[in-house]
């Protein structure tokens, strides 16, 4: 790793990760009018080769059961579609569209259906357009599926489906830096803390600078428990290795295919020119090495395809084009977003524990966080129920939409 300097000797504000959380929460810093304090991102590969932002479906839903998670996802439809906007009108900045198709939540029993139901109702309170469908509306909407065994499925075809996080995250990082916030590739490797160990007073660098800090973000994806630790605490992350393949169908299906959640948990979307996209695990599931990265070439064979073709038997002709393994940051309390300050050291604030869903979280997680750091509290969407607190307390959220 090649290291760059700081510019400085002191920052207000030092963020631990410059993949999309860190690099939301330093854009919505410097969108702040109220701030103009100064922003140091640390980020220990600029090539973001292993960052989980690398390696995603990069889909967005409205399709959670608790809603707050509905509400984040709404806010994140929001700022994609108006994205040079919120950027001030540049007009570098692109007009991102979001490819509807939705997700295809299917049951195969009537316990996961009656969470679907009872998920449906939370949404459209909130404004989604879930609608439910029998195996009969499915199989008249969407011929290619085998519902044998489906008893209810649940769609929503309004800002549900891909989004170009990419061009997201390029310009936040752009338009962040335009604006004065500083970017290095360094590595964090320790930090101080005053005397009561209430605060953290610096961060060291890999290359040996001490930094002071005012206050300092967690947003170190996977290896969150690393920076953590740094501080003398801890969080309930992990790595896990979560795989995708991309295929190409001989005979492609005749229309978009949603973002298919099989009850296996096997999961499949439409990619685009007859090719498709592919999720999936190995039934154990262990924590996995921050540098493990290989493919488990046997799982597509013995487990991933033979429930493709179950599913949609047209997948029975198909031919892999490329293939990852990528790392869910894995909140082993509650899956959930974790956030907000550590409940000793009081500058020590955390942005981790997305597992699958970190991507669509981005704009209303980092501009939550912003706000935090800023303003001492959430301006826009409370999202203090995600507060780093609930773990001390052992209170999970509870959310039964989690892939
Ligand atoms: C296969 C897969 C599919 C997914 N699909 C979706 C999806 O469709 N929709 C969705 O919303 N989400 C999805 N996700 C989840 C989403 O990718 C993550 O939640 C999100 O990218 C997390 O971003 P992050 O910035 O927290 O972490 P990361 O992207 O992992 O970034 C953390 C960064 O911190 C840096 N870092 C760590 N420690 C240090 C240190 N000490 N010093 C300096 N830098 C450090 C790392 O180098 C890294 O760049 C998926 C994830 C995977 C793996």
């Amino acid at each position: 790793m090649r290291t760059q300097t700081p510019k400085h000797d002191s920052y207000d504000i030092v963020i631990v990760g410059g993949a999309i959380m860190g690099a939301s929460t330093a854009w919505f810093l410097s969108d702040d009018q109220h701030f103009d304090g100064r922003v140091l991102v640390v980020e220990r590969d600029a090539s973001y080769e292993n960052a989980s932002t690398m390696h995603t479906n990069s889909c967005m839903r409205q399709q959670f059961s608790a809603e707050l998670n509905v509400r984040i996802s709404q806010f994140a439809a929001e700022f994609v579609k108006n994205l040079r906007t919120y950027m001030g009108g540049d007009d570098r900045v692109p007009e991102l569209p979001i490819h509807s198709f939705g997700y295809m939540y299917l049951a195969d029993n009537d316990a996961f259906a009656d969470v679907l139901r009872e998920s449906q109702k939370t949404q459209v309170a909130a404004g989604a357009a879930t609608q439910l469908m029998t195996p009969d509306q499915i199989k008249a909407a969407y011929p290619f599926y085998n519902v044998d065994d489906i008893v209810l499925g649940s769609i929503n075809l309004v800002d549900e489906g891909f989004w170009d996080a990419t061009a997201v995250f390029d310009w936040w990082r752009r338009s962040a830096r335009e604006r004065g916030v500083e970017y290095v590739e360094n590595e964090v490797v320790a930090m101080t803390k005053n005397a009561a160990g209430t605060r953290i007073e610096s961060v060291t660098l890999k290359s040996g600078e001490v930094i002071a800090c005012g206050q300092v973000l967690n947003a170190s994806g996977p290896r969150a428990i690393e920076t953590a630790r740094m501080a003398g605490v801890t969080v309930p992350v992990e790595p896990r290795k979560r795989y995708s393949w991309v295929f190409s169908a001989e005979r492609p299906l005749d229309r978009d295919l949603p973002l298919t959640i099989d009850p296996s948990g096997v999961h499949v979307r439409e990619n685009g020119g007859g090719t498709y996209q592919c999720g999936g695990h190995s039934d154990i599931d262990p924590a996995v090495a921050y540098d493990d990265f290989h493919m488990d070439h046997t799982i597509w064979e013995t487990h991933i395809w033979p429930i493709l073709a179950t599913r949609i038997p047209q997948f029975e002709a198909i031919k892999v084009q490329s293939e990852w393994a990528g790392h869910y940051a894995y909140n082993t309390f509650d899956h959930n977003a974790i956030m907000g300050p550590h409940t000793a050291v009081e500058n020590f604030f955390f942005l981790n524990g997305f597992s699958g869903h970190g991507l669509q979280q981005s704009p209303a997680m980092g501009r939550g966080t912003a706000e935090l750091l800023v303003h001492g509290h959430y301006r826009s969407l409370d999202l203090s129920p995600f507060n780093y607190a609930r773990i001390e307390a052992n209170e999970p959220i509870i959310e039964k939409a989690i892939i």
